[in-house]
């Protein structure tokens, strides 16, 4: 259909501008059902009264165009936002709408998962059915992808149907998950700008809603939309001294006990204007905003780049009662504080922040100051130390090879043990860089053997392939991969044509990452413990090993998937890096073996795989 057709076809008579607005609609009309949700009984903005403002902005007697909701998780944003909003389309204002949601496979149960059941418990399934008879009766008006209702139909796409995206006019744009979307969509350009150009016939009644969870802040969508917004924040009073402020993550408090548990009832919150302490059920008060009784209110902090442009920005701080507590808040905050991995979602979930690589890599010369601190030579081990497995890292050069051998204890509380250049023509495997590297693989360091070397298979492919052939186990080949993605668990076992080997394939951006994280770590103060990943050196290390551990330095780089971080040494040399990371990912498959999951989905069973190795040292 044309889209001017469309747009007369559903707007063909004198309409007038419905009052009504989407927070009132959804009190009135929607019945949340048992089992779909923790307060079944007609819908309230009571228990998320922040989330008013934001879907009223969406009436059709308000001016505002582009609503952006930048979020943490478990603030109620789906149900009260998007849901409400498709019902009041569909009962008060129809019109043509598309909902983008984060993938094919999203789309396809969001109408099954979301929409089903709030035209149910609106009472409005009625509505839905097909418009238009067709000639052979097929047409239901209600499929997997599509829905009719009088004025209007849904249509639910993954952000990748391009064709789709530009084949109808549409009046309401609903953007789900957005930072979840590809960047582009081969030549078709970004799928969001296709799917906006889309609502250009209704320039005056559109309504183009983003909703999403931020990701990393060199892609975000969503926090792109939010700057292009007024910024809104949610500001609530001081229950003692009445003072309007934002929930702010340093601003809540706790304290552990000696086995760093937490201390549950500690959990407050303080005023940043009187120090007053507010708990978790304060929330029911100071959440409140005027039409609940209350004085909380959404204050713009910019000025929006474009008219009629609101956007709003949400941390989990502000969960409901009944909701997230502070104190869950807090337990996750205690996982994730000390895990790179575990800290960007923590950013992304309950700060409602885009994740920005703030891990850069440290200056080298702060790393080296660790040799002295607790000092020990190359070939021993650090004397707090008590080694239970041994890993081996090796980089193949033209003419030699370098290999760093690593101890490990848990919390991946790492010593390197020795590091070695093998000088040699590497094209000779019955050379004396191949017989070195053979010769450290046959020893033991602090009396336990090496239990898996991974070598470096990019430059001499096949001659590193025949090396690992020679062994039965404990020493595979690898090669590093930067761009993409293996799960959760940043490696993938291959078969290698040809070779009686199988070859490690490494996410190394994921594992440089983490490894600048852990070399943030300082020594720990008196009667502390060391942090999870610190890494020991031997005090005879050079200066030279301690540049090139670090010498990968984040760039940002324009791909087809967008602006990507990515770790480049330039001209630098890099082998200790490299080294370093064959050790950590040569862990990280060692502890993938020891569970019967091997997708690569699956996460790795840390807490299992340090049980099992103090086990057999005990
Ligand atoms: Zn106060």
């Amino acid at each position: 259909m044309d889209e001017r057709a469309v747009a007369i076809l559903t707007r063909a008579r004198p309409e007038r501008i419905t009052t009504m607005l989407v927070s009132q609609w959804a009190e009135k009309k929607r019945i949340l059902p048992k089992g779909l949700t923790s307060r079944p009984g007609p819908f309230r903005f009571d228990e998320t009264p922040y989330m008013r403002e934001i879907v009223d902005c969406l009436a059709e007697s308000s001016p505002v165009r582009e609503v952006a909701l930048m979020k943490g998780a478990q603030l109620g944003g789906t149900v009260a936002v998007l849901e409400n909003f498709l019902g009041y389309i569909i009962d008060v204002c129809p019109g043509p709408i598309m909902a983008i949601t984060g993938d094919k496979d999203m789309a396809d149960v969001w109408m099954e998962k979301r929409v089903d059941p709030m035209l149910q418990s609106a009472g409005l399934s009625h509505k839905i059915f097909a418009q238009i008879k067709k000639k052979h009766g097929h047409n239901t008006g209600d499929t997997k992808s599509a829905k009719e209702f009088p004025g209007g139909f849904l249509l639910s796409y993954g952000p990748n149907s391009a064709a789709k995206l530009r084949s109808n006019a549409i009046q309401y744009l609903l953007l789900d998950e957005e930072d979840a979307y590809p960047q582009e969509i081969g030549k078709e350009g970004d799928p969001i700008s296709l799917a906006i150009r889309r609502t250009d016939t209704f320039e005056n009644s559109r309504k183009i809603l983003h909703i999403s969870t931020p990701l990393e802040m060199s892609s975000s969508r969503i926090h792109a939309a939010y700057l292009a917004g007024d910024q809104s924040k949610y500001f609530v009073p001081c229950k003692k001294c009445g003072h309007m402020q934002t929930l702010k993550w340093d601003n809540l408090k706790y304290e552990t006990d000696n086995h760093k548990n937490l201390i549950y009832d500690s959990v407050h919150y303080v005023c940043e204007s009187c120090g007053e302490h507010w708990t978790n059920s304060d929330k029911a008060n100071f959440l409140r905003d005027a039409q609940a009784g209350g004085v909380a209110e959404w204050r713009p902090t910019a000025v929006a780049t474009k008219r009629h442009y609101r956007s709003f920005w949400i941390s989990s701080l502000y969960s409901p009662p009944g909701g997230r507590s502070w104190e869950s808040l807090v337990e996750e905050w205690l996982e994730a504080k000390d895990n790179p991995i575990k800290l960007r979602v923590f950013c992304n979930t309950v700060w409602g922040e885009p994740w920005e690589d703030r891990l850069n890599a440290p200056d080298h010369a702060r790393i080296m100051i660790r040799r002295d601190l607790e000092p020990y030579a190359s070939g021993s081990l650090p004397p707090s130390f008590s080694p239970l497995i041994n890993t081996l890292g090796a980089d193949v050069q033209e003419d030699r090879i370098e290999a760093e051998i690593m101890s490990w204890s848990p919390g991946k509380i790492s010593a390197s043990i020795s590091y070695h250049v093998l000088e040699g023509d590497t094209s000779d495997l019955s050379g004396r860089a191949w017989r070195g590297l053979a010769d450290l693989l046959s020893q033991d360091y602090a009396e336990l053997p090496i239990s898996l070397a991974l070598i470096d298979a990019g430059f001499r492919t096949s001659t590193v392939y025949q090396f690992c052939e020679g062994y039965a186990s404990g020493v595979l080949p690898c090669m590093g991969e930067s761009s993409q993605s293996y799960g959760k668990r940043l490696f993938a076992l291959r078969d290698v044509p040809g070779f009686a080997t199988q070859r490690v394939d490494i996410q190394t951006r994921q594992l440089t990452s983490e490894l600048y994280g852990y070399l943030q770590r300082g020594y720990p103060s008196e009667g502390q413990d060391f942090a999870p990943g610190y890494c020991h050196f031997p005090v005879d290390y050079p200066e030279k090993y301690f540049l090139q551990l670090i010498a990968d330095k984040p760039v940002k780089k324009k791909t087809s998937a967008g602006v990507r971080l990515y770790y480049d040494p330039g001209s630098a040399r890099n082998e200790a890096h490299d080294c370093r990371i064959y050790n950590m990912a040569a862990l990280y498959v060692l502890a993938g073996a020891v569970s019967d999951e091997v997708s690569p989905d699956a996460p790795i069973p840390w807490e299992l795989f340090w049980t099992m190795l103090m086990a057999r040292a005990a």
